[in-house]
This record gives structure tokens, C-alpha cells and sequence, in this order.
């Protein structure tokens, strides 16, 4: 009889249906993904080539968060949306929060920026951060007790300390005159602190709001006088602004960076991995001339 329940009790656990985890862009969910594996039913609410900032959930996003167990939110005023989207699917389950415990870079304030808050919600684009994403998220699978989570997430981590190393690599094959990127928002503040890169941007850690006239004329000054190279579009923004730009300052876009949302599967950028090795390959090329 003994024997009976032991071999009896396994079955039943995988009989019911894998517990379900939504994330709300598509960074995150493709981090969670790596924790999660076959272990949970991962749901992502900005999907691929969206915009975070300024999501509308529509009822459909928010029937993802009724039942779930588990929801993953950036924080730091970039997906104020989820938790509203939250509110509104009563979600009980656990609530992970990226950046909890994260060091926060203030966002910046310079003319013709615009933010929603006072942190720089961006935090990713830095690897080290990334992987403090991937404890939070394997802290959160631990309280479900999702099994081979703390496996995978260990495994994920071990991939992006390997990354980190070839980020840095790839940046120090770059004269440090030569280290300055123009792209279209102020995304990449983290990056540019963890790897020794300064950007520039029209437009503030936000993706709405107008550079003025005045701002813009400052970024064309600064191209011409100082040689930049590495000018970019990016994958979710309006490129209207930063083309204008590029053509008036006459330098060439260099091609498209992943800022906040994953590319579809196929594209360029499916995981964070390979967001990352695909931006930083374009901008160390666009940097050297
Ligand atoms: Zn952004």
C-alpha cells in the first residue's frame, strides 16, 4: 500500500496542467522563459517589437493575469500598466519585481527629455542586471516550487557571465574617443555605465515625448564636431525624429538596436542573448567608422 502512494503521488502532479506565469514585455518574458522551462505556461503581455512604455492592455491581456500564478514586472515606472492590469484580474499569485534590490540609475533630465519617473527604467541592457532578473524570477519559481527552476536559472546565469565577458571584449576593440552612440531614446544608460559607452538621444528615457527644436540642433552640433559614426534607429520607437537627424547631420543610420522589446522569432533578436549580441555587433562596428 506504502509503495502504492509513493509511485501514485509523482503521477498525480504531473497529471495537472503546468501553473501559469505571465510576464509583462518581452525581455522579461524571454528571461523567464530560461528559469521556467516546461515547468510553467509563460504568458507575455507586450509581446515582440512593442513598446512597454505606453502598452494598452486590452481584456484579453488582462484575462492572462486571472488564475495566474505567477506575474514578472520590470518596476521602476516602465509597466505601471501591469499592475493596473493586475488590479483589474484580481491576481493573488506571486508578484516578482525585476529590479527589486537593484541599484537604480537616476533618469536623466537634460533639455527636451521627458521621463514618467525618477528611476531610468532600463536597467537590462546592462548584463549584470539581467542576471539579477533572472534570481528574481528563480526566487519567485522557488515559492511555486516549480521544479528544475534553480537548475535552469543557474545554467542561464553561467550563459550571461559568459556574455558579459564578450560584451566587454567586443568594446575594448573600440578606441575609447571612439565610444559614443547616437540612437533614438535614452535606453541605453545602464549599458553605457556597465561598459564605458556614452549615448546620446533626442529623446528622454520615455518613447512619446518630442525632442524640442533647440535639442535636436545640439545633437547635429555634436555629431558633426565630434566624428560619431554609430547612429541608430530602434526597433520600437518612431524613427522619424533620429532619420531627420542623421540625414541633416549627414551621417548614415547604421541599422536598428533592440532597446525594449525582443524581435519576433526569426528575427534578429528572439532572446535577450541574442538582443545583445546583435546590438552590440552593430554598434562596435558603427563605433570603429
Ligand atoms: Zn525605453
Amino acid at each position: 500500500m506504502f509503495r502504492r502512494v509513493l509511485l501514485f503521488t509523482p503521477a498525480l502532479a504531473f497529471a495537472q496542467a503546468p501553473p501559469v506565469v505571465v510576464a509583462s514585455f518581452s525581455i522579461l518574458g524571454g528571461l523567464a522563459q530560461q528559469v521556467l522551462g516546461p515547468a510553467a505556461t509563460l504568458n507575455v503581455m507586450a509581446g515582440p517589437e512593442v513598446d512597454a512604455h505606453h502598452f494598452q492592455a486590452r481584456p484579453s491581456h488582462i484575462a492572462m493575469l486571472r488564475g495566474a500564478a505567477m506575474a514578472i514586472r520590470n518596476g521602476w515606472g516602465f509597466d505601471g500598466w501591469f499592475n493596473r492590469a493586475a488590479q483589474a484580474a484580481n491576481f493573488s499569485g506571486v508578484m516578482v519585481t525585476a529590479t527589486d534590490g537593484l541599484p537604480p540609475r537616476p533618469a536623466q533630465r537634460g533639455p527636451g527629455t521627458h521621463s514618467h519617473g525618477p528611476n531610468d527604467p532600463h536597467a537590462w541592457q546592462d548584463v549584470a542586471a539581467a542576471r539579477h532578473y533572472l534570481r528574481q524570477i528563480a526566487a519567485g519559481a522557488a515559492r511555486l516550487n516549480l521544479p528544475g527552476a534553480a537548475e535552469r536559472a543557474a545554467a542561464a546565469d553561467a550563459r550571461l557571465a559568459v556574455l558579459d565577458a564578450w560584451v566587454r571584449e567586443q568594446i575594448a576593440t573600440v578606441p575609447e574617443a571612439r565610444r559614443v552612440v547616437l540612437t533614438s531614446h535614452d535606453a541605453f544608460g545602464y549599458f553605457g555605465a556597465a561598459y564605458g559607452v556614452r549615448f546620446l538621444a533626442p529623446q528622454g528615457v520615455s518613447t512619446q515625448a518630442e525632442p524640442s527644436a533647440q535639442a535636436v540642433a545640439a545633437l547635429i552640433r555634436e555629431v558633426r564636431a565630434q566624428n560619431i559614426t554609430a547612429v541608430f534607429i530602434e526597433n520600437m520607437t518612431n524613427p522619424a525624429t533620429l532619420n531627420r537627424l542623421a540625414q541633416e547631420a549627414g551621417v548614415s543610420v547604421r541599422g536598428r538596436l533592440y532597446a525594449d522589446a525582443l524581435s519576433a522569432p526569426g528575427g534578429p533578436a528572439p532572446d535577450y542573448e541574442a538582443m545583445m549580441r546583435h546590438n552590440v555587433s552593430l554598434m562596435v562596428t558603427a563605433m570603429r567608422g
